[in-house]
């Protein structure tokens, strides 16, 4: 795909004179070199670091996420600094990354909300040690359930991934659903079906089909 495409894309190599396009092999445009930034914020204070990384926007973004992995080895793989097993960057919960991301839809934004914030807290542990200074999640499929159920007003992994997959089937099928809220109507019938409504707009019904909480889990029902 052609760079320009990417929205955001110019701004991001001005305000990034360390990074450049490179060759990609998949579908989309890939950015990499050392990546300088400076943050601060009131709990930590200014910081100004660095990171050798390889970014990788995908031509759908930004209803895609780019996957950024970190190549200088600065970013201990131990277990406390949320790496992925393949890699790359755990940075945040994919529902609640997409929608920070929706609500700045350009590779700028995403920078800014999503990968400055945890580059920041990676500085600031390396530094300091302890926690991640932002309200940290349990790494793996414990942290988004929990995310989930606090973007979702729900107590239960399993409600949890009830709305997952209303989400991952077609809203006029899903409205004739039970509500994962538990209230007993139908979804179409509960003030919840806004909450889903909402997240909807961020990405298209594939998206959730094929997020990984819903794998591991047997289909909704035919009722
Ligand atoms: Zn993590
Ligand atoms: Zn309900």
């Amino acid at each position: 795909m052609r760079v320009s495409e990417i929205n955001g894309l110019s701004q991001f190599l001005l305000d990034y004179p360390g990074m450049s396009t490179s060759p990609c092999s998949v579908q989309g445009v890939c950015l990499r070199g050392n990546f300088q930034f400076q943050a601060c914020e009131s709990v930590g204070g200014k910081i100004v670091d660095s990171y050798k990384l390889e970014i990788i926007v995908p031509s759908k973004f930004p209803q895609a996420l780019p996957e950024v992995t970190e190549t200088g080895g600065k970013i201990k793989r131990d277990g406390n600094f949320h790496v992925n097993s393949d890699g790359s960057l755990c940075l945040g919960s994919p529902l609640r990354l997409l929608r920070k991301v929706h609500s700045a839809p350009s590779l700028t934004g995403f920078v800014d909300q999503c990968l400055i914030p945890y580059l920041y807290a990676v500085s600031y542990k390396r530094i300091n040690g302890g926690d991640f200074i932002f309200g940290e999640l349990a790494h793996g499929e414990q942290g988004i359930v929990d995310d989930y159920s606090a973007m979702l007003g729900l107590n239960e992994k399993h409600q949890v991934i009830q709305a997952i997959q209303l989400l991952g089937i077609k809203k006029r099928i899903a409205n004739k659903k039970s509500c994962p809220c538990r209230c007993g109507r139908r979804l179409g019938a509960c003030p919840f079906h806004h909450k889903l409504n909402e997240l909807r707009k961020m990405a298209p019904v594939s998206w959730f089909r094929k997020h990984d909480l819903v794998i591991n889990t047997p289909p909704l029902p035919v009722k």
